[in-house]
């Protein structure tokens, strides 16, 4: 018995962990179209995060070998540090989340964790000391514990309950009938998007990353829902490095620093005030958008 369980259970287990990576990349990145194929190293040695620095080091990547999206971007985001990447549609923002989880190799220059070069560790090893909150997050259905605690097997309770804590959910969950064992999903409960985003924030708060990757919601969220949101992910961040995708300036004007893309290329950085001083690219985006914003009002 034991020699025929063990391989199903092992094969549920990483067909598991797959589906979740899938998950987890295609609500942030749509992987509708598959990514070329990168190799991981014969023998290639696990990741060893020691702080957390992330360097990208002059890349260069294009999806066509004709067409460079990124023209030799350098950013050093520091331990603990938080750095936003800002820039029109298009710019490449996207790319580089994509690049920093090895979906692709750059063409020249490199990405590098803590010294080691990425494409030198093993791709568990990177993919696990990356976390995502992604724009959208699914839920199954199951109970709202079993969906925040998805993907750890062996998360307490008590884990799960400061997880939802930090995401600010906790308040929440102990509203709905039967608490955390309350059936979520198509067939349970439905959550609203900002509840979702939450569950999707202790979810990646529950696996403990050392890096964060965030790709900012395009589609506005009421203003109530968009604070608890803001303040879930400022938890999340903290004592981790964090590199935000942003859409909306509003939310990352307390960036430790702000790097504004262009056309692949990095036009400026500096802090929102620094920026707003410079009076440059930064300084447009932003009054643009405070104009759009009191339209909306
Ligand atoms: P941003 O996130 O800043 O809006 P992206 O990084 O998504 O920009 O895209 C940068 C450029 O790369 C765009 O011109 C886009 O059309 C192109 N691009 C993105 N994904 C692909 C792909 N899978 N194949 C070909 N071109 C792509
Ligand atoms: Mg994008």
């Amino acid at each position: 018995m034991i020699q025929i369980i063990t391989p199903l259970n092992f094969l549920g287990t990483v067909y598991r962990e797959i589906r979740q990576a899938l998950v987890d990349m295609g609500e942030m990145f749509d992987l509708l179209e598959q990514p070329s194929e990168v190799r991981e190293k014969p023998g290639a040695p696990e990741l060893e995060v020691t702080g957390g620095r992330v360097t990208f080091d002059a890349i260069r990547f294009g999806y066509d070998p004709d067409r460079d999206i990124l023209k030799g971007v350098s950013i050093d985001v520091a331990p603990g540090q938080s750095v936003a990447l800002v820039g029109p549609s298009g710019s490449g923002k996207s790319t580089i989340g994509r690049l920093m989880f090895r979906f692709y190799d750059v063409s020249a220059g490199a990405i590098r964790i803590d010294g080691q070069d990425i494409r030198d560790v093993t791709l568990d090893s990177l993919h696990a000391a990356i976390g995502v909150v992604p724009q959208d997050t699914v839920l199954f259905n199951d109970t709202i514990r079993y969906n925040i605690a998805y993907g750890r097997d062996n998360a307490t309770d008590a884990e799960i309950e400061a997880a939802a804590r930090a995401a600010q959910i906790h308040d929440f969950i102990l509203t709905l009938p039967e608490g955390y064992d309350t059936q979520v999903g198509e067939r349970g409960l439905k959550l609203s998007g900002g509840e979702k985003q939450r569950v999707g924030i202790a979810r990646t708060l529950l696996k403990d990353p050392p890096i964060l990757l965030l790709d900012e919601a395009t589609s506005a969220l009421d203003t109530d829902t968009e604070a608890g949101i803001q303040t879930a992910l400022a938890r999340a961040g903290e004592g981790r490095t964090v590199l935000t995708i942003a859409h909306r300036l509003s939310t990352i004007a307390d960036a430790d620093r702000i790097v504004v893309l262009q056309a692949g290329e990095v036009i400026e950085e500096g802090t929102h005030t620094a920026l707003l001083e410079a009076n440059g690219r930064y300084a447009q985006l932003w009054a643009r958008q405070q104009a759009e914003e009191d339209d909306d009002d």
